[in-house]
């Protein structure tokens, strides 16, 4: 089985009000990346070096 990483819900919205970014299935938040409040700043880009 093929289940490293949970995937959310597709189509959820930002929690944030007003808001209607639509949240990736990789977010495991309730707000967009804009809205995340976390203790780890956003990440830059990613380089794919591989
Ligand atoms: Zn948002």
């Amino acid at each position: 089985m093929h289940k490293k990483s949970k995937l959310q819900k597709k189509g959820r919205i930002c929690n944030v009000h007003g808001c209607k970014n639509i949240l990736s299935v990789y977010n495991p938040g309730d707000c967009c990346y804009i809205h995340q409040q976390s203790d780890t700043p956003a990440t830059p880009h990613r380089i794919a070096t591989e």
